[in-house]
This record gives structure tokens, sequence and C-alpha cells, in this order.
């Protein structure tokens, strides 16, 4: 089909909007930061995986100390029955008391094992405490950073549509310059998933890279540059180059 000079360029705008258009689309579908979101999200799972560890050997030592904590009360319960029992000293031989005196020594004994054993557990408390108190803080910060990563790729989402409105505005404003039946071409590739038109440069098509046969570029080449053609393989706008 023959056009104008100027539709010429309003055809060879349309070429370049249109390639905007498909880069604006991609971007839009696969957002630059992507790839960190999805790496922020596997980090996150980790983080929170490393948090209820750390909650776990938390409770096992808290779990510990009360239990030596109970066990103390138990023996000072003895102890303080032991101690009046001797202080009462009723009905008591001096082997008895020898025997309630041991028994106290005995249970003291036994306290100070289990006090030493308290402390044990208090230090390994508070060692697991503050790498639970570390996971906390990877865990928000992970968070943090995945929110503020979302947040970008929503605006970004967000800029590139309002792009992408303003590119079909101005493609569509071209189009109205174009006739009627090379727009519907051009429609049409785009549909396919092409780029609706190419220029040019030599005997292959620039939008799928099928050949033109020697003897058809000859007389391609006769023919006036704002002669369009449709390209056989994937029915392209074709336009020689000016
Ligand atoms: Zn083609």
């Amino acid at each position: 089909m023959l056009i104008t000079a100027e539709q010429r360029g309003s055809l060879e705008s349309l070429i370049d909007l249109a390639a905007r258009g498909r880069a604006l689309r991609h971007e839009h579908d696969n957002p630059k930061e992507g790839p960190a979101l999805q790496d922020l999200v596997t980090q996150h799972k980790e983080a929170e995986e490393q948090k209820r560890e750390a909650a776990e050997v938390v409770e096992t030592f808290r779990t510990q100390v009360a239990e030596c904590q109970t066990l103390t009360e138990k023996q000072n319960v003895q102890i303080k029955k032991k101690t009046d029992e001797l202080n009462d000293g009723t009905g008591l031989t001096s082997r008895d008391l020898v025997n309630l005196q041991n028994e106290i020594a005995g249970h003291e004994e036994r306290v100070a094992e289990i006090e030493e054993s308290e402390l044990g557990s208090m230090e390994e408390l508070e060692a697991a405490e503050s790498a639970l108190s570390e996971a906390e803080s990877k865990l928000a910060e992970v968070t943090a950073a995945g929110r503020s990563t979302q947040t970008s790729i929503k605006e970004r989402k967000a800029e590139l549509a309002t792009q992408i409105d303003e590119n079909s505005a101005a493609a569509q404003t071209l189009k109205a310059e174009l006739p009627d039946e090379l727009v519907r071409q051009f429609e049409n590739n785009i549909s396919q998933g092409g780029p609706g038109a190419a220029i040019l440069s030599g005997p292959n098509c620039q939008a799928c890279g099928q050949e033109i046969g020697g003897a058809t570029w000859k007389s391609m080449l006769l023919e006036d540059p704002n002669q369009t053609y449709e390209c056989e393989e994937c029915e392209a706008v074709l336009l020689r180059k000016g």
C-alpha cells in the first residue's frame, strides 16, 4: 500500500512507540526487584525458623530452671520440718537427734547441688535468650526489607501503568493518521506477539527474520520507498528504509 511521507513518519514513530510499550509491559509484568523480593521471602522463612528454634531452646532452659526451683522448694520443706522436729526434741533419743541432723545435712547438700545445676541452666538460659533476641532482630530486619521492596515494586508498577496508558494514547493518535487497513494489519501482527511493523534494511523481515526472495526484493527496490508490504510469514507491515 502506498502511503504519504507524513504517514511514513507516523508509522516510524508508531514502530518506536510499540517497542517502548512492549518494554514497559515487560517490566510491569517482570518487576526488576522481583528476584530480590523472592530472595527476601526465602530469608524471611529461614529467619522465622531460626526464631522458632531459638524460642524452643529458651523454653527448655526456662523449664530446667523452674524444675530446679521446685526441687529446692521440696528440699527446703524437708529441712524446715526436720529442723522443727529437732528443735522440739520431744520423745527423741540422742540417736534420733544425730540421725535428724544427718538428714538435714543431706538435704542441705542436695540443695547445694540443685543450686549449682540451676546456676548452669541460668547461664545457658541467658545465652539462649540473647540468641533469641538476635533471631528476632534478624526477622524484623528481613520483614522490613520485604515490606519496603514490596512497596517499591508496587510504586514502580503504578508508574509503569501510567506510562503504558500514555504510550497507548500516543499510539492511538498515530494510528488515526494511518490508513485503516494498515492499522488492522499492524494490530493483527501485534496480537500475534509481533512488533506490528518493521523497517526493512535488507531482504529479511525485521519482525520475524523471514527471508525475502531475491526477485521480490529487487522489484521492491524499484518501487516508491513509501510503499508498504505485508510479510508473507508473519504478516507484519513492512516498510523499506528511507
Ligand atoms: Zn515477518
